[in-house]
């Protein structure tokens, strides 16, 4: 099952794709988690993804896609993938068309001001990746998963996220004309299992047809 995870930062899009990845046996192909480690490992080239991703501002389309490609060639990838932030523009579509063909899109929806919200409270743990939200019951500073300081995302910043607001909005919508009848749309207003519960329906229909 090749499908698309659309929606914005802060959307639970990540959360989305870790649930389809392990219900349905197809590795989550993350390009934000991609160029972090990118950016981490430095050179020339994390140095500039790095700059980038702290402005809130886009990886180059050429760059991006030879990433991706690079990242599809691998076995895991062999009966199908869930992309998580990619396609992000219409051009990317078209890149990917040339390359595969996608089963399903899945767009998680959000009002923007929640996402705000969400997004300017949010906090990752460096060493496990686990996320939390300042607002959430219980929030201490310290992951609840292992223990160590929680820290916010450079693009989690006003600013940026201001940036990364505007340029899903410009960029991502004609996504969904683009894939037209492959599209199903979920709220994710509710928790994630009910955010979740439409989608795995939908999925699991989808794979009994194949
Ligand atoms: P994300 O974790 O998906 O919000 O991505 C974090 C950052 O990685 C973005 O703000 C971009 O700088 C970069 N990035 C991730 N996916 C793409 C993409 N498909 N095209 C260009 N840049 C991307």
């Amino acid at each position: 099952m090749k499908l698309i995870l659309l929606g914005a930062a802060g959307s639970g899009k990540g959360t989305m794709a870790k649930k389809i990845s392990e219900d349905f046996k197809v590795p989550q192909i993350s390009t934000g988690d991609m160029f972090r480690e990118i950016a981490k490992q430095g050179g020339d080239l994390g140095e500039k993804v790095a700059k980038l991703m702290s402005s809130g501002s886009l990886v180059p389309n050429e760059i991006t896609f030879e990433v991706l490609k690079e990242r599809l060639k691998k076995d895991d990838c062999k009966n199908g993938f869930i992309l998580d932030g990619f396609p992000r523009s219409l051009i990317q579509a078209q890149m990917l068309r040339e390359l595969t063909d996608i089963d399903a899109v899945i767009s998680i929806e959000l009002p923007f001001s929640e996402l705000e919200k969400r997004l300017v409270n949010r906090r990752i743990c460096a060493s496990c990746g686990d996320i939390d939200n300042v607002s959430y019951d219980g929030y201490t500073g310290a992951c609840r998963k292992c223990g160590k300081k929680l820290f916010q995302r450079d693009d989690d910043k006003p600013e940026a996220i201001k940036t990364r607001l505007e340029v899903y909005k410009k960029d991502v919508t004609p996504l969904i004309n683009f894939y037209g009848d492959k599209v199903m749309t979920v709220s994710s207003s509710g928790s994630p299992d009910e955010t979740y519960a439409p989608v795995k329906t939908f999925l699991t229909k989808l794979e009994a047809k194949a």
